[in-house]
């Protein structure tokens, strides 16, 4: 397998792969491969630190399909195409990588990593669903973390891909521009509807965590939030994106900015 020194791979479901990189000073960026008979699926693009394309041929000779779970930059620099995607945001991403402090490979240059422009082949939208080969994919509209966000529900091994949406043991994030309150907890209600049918839940930042009820949790909780609930919460220091307003929930922390909550 072709990890080149950087990704780590775990096949936690069969034909199901989690890639690692990172996983250092509290960090771990992920990204998966899902295998069907015809075809495989490639859920979001890494950091680009190492080739993913690279590592995914070497696990699989089917062809790859791509998709963006969101287009936040730690997840879709190995995306590569000819239109654009959005403003150059190389230069931030740069800074947090060396904010973050991961031990990068030797071969990897920090100061010549770039964000290329990339294009969609297609999109996808709420309701939709689509199948690799004996393994169907539906695809929900989950905004919140960001508003471009989907999650893919895989029905055969009920695999649920959340984006950054559901963070277990970890931050949800709403200190972002992208961020809005008011998606969140219908986005996670949304998600927590198809509870029954979820044996993992996969995000960007976490490992596969194999109880569903912190679906509706997490709803609960954010809407608790929006109603005033849990105030005043704490000030605390989120680092990259200044002073933040935490709340914490038993099996999660929620960090967030006012401007998430108009
Ligand atoms: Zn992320």
């Amino acid at each position: 397998m072709e990890t080149q020194g950087w990704f780590s791979v775990q096949e936690f479901v069969p034909g199901t792969f989690q890639v690692t990189e990172g996983e250092e000073n509290g960090f771990r960026f992920q990204s998966f491969l899902f295998l069907g008979e015809r075809k495989a699926l490639a859920v979001d693009g890494g950091l680009g630190v190492a080739n993913l394309r690279k590592l995914y041929e070497s696990i699989t000779d089917l062809p790859i399909d791509f998709i963006l779970t969101h287009t936040h930059w730690d997840h879709l620099v190995n995306s590569r195409g000819k239109g654009l995607l959005a403003e150059d945001r190389a230069a931030p991403a740069r800074a947090m990588l060396k904010r973050i402090g991961l031990p990068l490979p030797e071969a990897f240059d920090l100061d010549a990593y770039e964000i290329r422009p990339c294009t969609f082949g297609w999109t996808l939208d709420e309701g939709d669903s689509f199948d690799i080969g004996g393994r169907r994919f539906r695809v929900f509209e989950t905004p919140g973390h960001s508003h471009d966000s989907i999650s893919l529900l895989d029905e055969k091994e009920g695999v649920l891909v959340t984006g950054d949406l559901v963070k277990p043991h970890h931050i949800l994030f709403l200190q972002l521009p992208t961020s809005s309150l008011s998606d969140y907890g219908p986005s996670l209600r949304k998600l927590e509807a198809v509870a029954g049918e979820v044996k993992w839940i996969c995000s960007g930042h976490t490992a596969p965590f194999d109880d569903p009820s912190i679906l509706g949790e997490m709803a609960g909780f954010m809407e608790e939030i929006e109603a005033g609930g849990h105030e005043p919460p704490k000030k605390v220091d989120g680092d990259y994106w200044g002073i933040v307003d935490e709340y914490r929930a038993e099996r999660f922390k929620v960090w967030i900015q006012d401007h998430a909550r108009r």
